[in-house]
């Protein structure tokens, strides 16, 4: 744990970061924001290794893979470190959280192991190690994390995502999340409302709100505070032209929170919410608390309300026990419901979690092929979807120039649709409508008939 230490005497020489992220878009804000913190002391961010005196990993623990990746990281730093003793290594992040002190084991040269809910202590660790030579391990648990955000600092001018909460109390079978990220913590609607404003002071048009079950927010602040409320308080935030929030779960989210959003006209018209598999069984053992069926009555009559929202989910292929049968289940799910677009993975425990007790018993092949199947029928469906909207009108957010063709520009509808169309650099950052002819399975291009 991180002592008490005398951090006033603030030490100029060391300068440079270099910060790799894996994993979600928690742990991307999570990077913003720690970087937001180190610019404020100084640190400039550099894009090679070898050019920092600090080397920051933010990790991921959701798949082995993205872990055995940070592992393989750190173990080609080993040189340089033996050369530069000076340079300050960390891990920070879920990987951080549930590996701990054997962090520091496995990589002796690691100087630094910090866990999810101690990020906003960045600066003064590394002051720590710097001045005392010493190892710092900050995993504490209880930690609350409301971080004083430096809102110039952000990848994207116009739209900012912001955590509202942190933590799951759902503890779904196969999901490592509660324990590297805690119980759940809600933000106050003061704090967060307080934060979007000084977003939109500072240009920004589009905000996401982040929680890793949001459905669940106000949990614990007392007086029945709802994701609801926070969301009406928001939509009065002048200047701010869109909210949207991720990630739903469909045992949380309420019929009075749809009815609420359907009013709301800045809450954008779009729903991630993971239906994870569509055998009732799997969903048992995944204990997900909801069965096929129920999800299906959600989406209608959340149809029924917003009829124009687009609904995008994740699947796990290959869950223990999950038979043809079962998948088959989750085929027709796809084919019924046809979500925007869907985050297919293959399942692979994850040590700690109930669902690595039960026997892993789909061979390899059979995930992979069942992957391959979903993700061919998500690709037709796409596309089937987005044919429909040739010759509609779309209002888009410009977000900058196309990442495919830098004469073309690109920007999201309401619904999350990518639109590629004709314009120019001032564009970026309002809204435009678009007229919409061709489509891919990902995106809609189109010609700009008008700037709002
Ligand atoms: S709701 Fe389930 S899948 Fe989502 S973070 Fe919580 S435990 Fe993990």
């Amino acid at each position: 744990m991180i002592n008490s230490v005398d951090f006033t005497n603030k030490d100029q020489s060391y300068k440079t970061v270099f910060f790799e992220t894996f994993g979600c878009q928690m742990n991307k804000l999570d990077a913003e924001l720690s970087l937001g913190l180190l610019q404020e002391e100084g640190y400039k961010i550099v894009d090679k290794v070898d050019e920092a005196d600090v080397i920051l990993f933010n990790t991921c623990s959701v798949r082995q893979h993205a872990e055995d990746k940070v592992y393989s990281h750190l173990g080609a730093l080993k040189t340089l470190k033996k050369r530069h003793p000076e340079v300050i290594v960390g891990v920070l992040g879920c990987m951080a959280q549930k590996d701990g002190e054997a962090i520091f084991k496995r990589m002796p040269h690691v100087d630094l192991v910090c866990g999810t809910r101690m990020f906003s202590r960045l600066p003064e660790m590394l002051l720590k190690i710097r001045n005392h030579g010493s190892h710092v391990l900050a995993i504490d648990e209880d930690q609350i994390v409301n971080v004083k955000r430096a809102v110039t600092y952000r990848p994207n001018f116009y739209q900012a995502f912001v955590t509202v909460m942190r933590g799951c109390d759902n503890y779904c079978s196969y999901c490592i999340v509660p324990y590297v990220r805690g119980r759940e913590i809600s933000r106050t609607i003061a704090d967060v409302k307080e934060e979007v404003q000084s977003l939109v002071s500072n240009g920004c048009k589009e905000v996401t709100l982040l929680g890793q079950n949001i459905n669940s927010y106000g949990k614990g602040l007392g007086g029945n505070v709802t994701l609801g409320d926070l969301l009406s308080e928001l939509n009065d935030v002048e200047g701010l032209d869109r909210i949207r929030f991720v990630t739903s779960h469909p045992a949380d989210i309420s019929h009075d929170l749809i009815r609420t959003i359907s009013h709301l006209e800045k809450v954008c018209e779009y729903l991630h919410m993971p239906a994870q598999s569509g055998s009732d069984e799997v969903l048992k053992r995944m204990r997900r608390g909801y069965t096929a069926g129920y999800y299906r009555d959600l989406i209608s009559y959340t149809r029924e309300l917003i009829s124009h929202i687009t609904v995008a989910s994740d699947f796990i292929v290959g869950f223990p026990g999950e038979t043809e049968e079962d998948f088959q289940k989750t085929v027709r799910l796809m084919e019924d419901i046809r979500f925007q677009n869907c985050f297919i993975f293959k399942y692979s425990p994850r040590t700690g979690t109930k669902a690595a007790e039960l026997k892993d018993d789909v061979p390899d092949e059979i995930k992979r092929e069942r992957n391959i199947k979903l993700l061919g029928l998500q690709k037709r469906i796409s596309l089937e979807e987005n044919t429909k909207m040739i010759g509609k009108e779309v209002d888009v957010l410009v977000e900058g120039a196309s990442k495919s063709d830098p004469n073309r520009f690109s920007g999201r509808t309401r619904q999350n649709h990518i639109v590629v169309f004709n314009g120019s650099q001032e564009l970026v950052g309002k809204l435009v409508d678009v007229v919409v002819h061709e489509v891919t399975d990902l995106t809609l291009f189109g010609k700009l008939t008008s700037c709002i």
